[in-house]
């Protein structure tokens, strides 16, 4: 048998724990040596400028 939890998550607990549950939106900017989308933050796929 495995383990119970003892009492029923509220639905308003169960709705705090999943309003962090999100995807991380990626910042796509334009570099600027070649205008090439790339993240930010981070290094540019074409150029390999910050
Ligand atoms: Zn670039």
């Amino acid at each position: 048998m495995a383990a119970t939890p003892k009492r029923k998550i509220s639905t308003a607990r169960q709705g705090k724990r999943r309003s962090q549950i999100h995807l991380i939106e990626p910042k796509v900017i334009a570099c600027k040596k070649c205008g090439q989308l790339k993240r930010g933050h981070f290094l540019c796929p074409v150029c390999k400028s910050k």
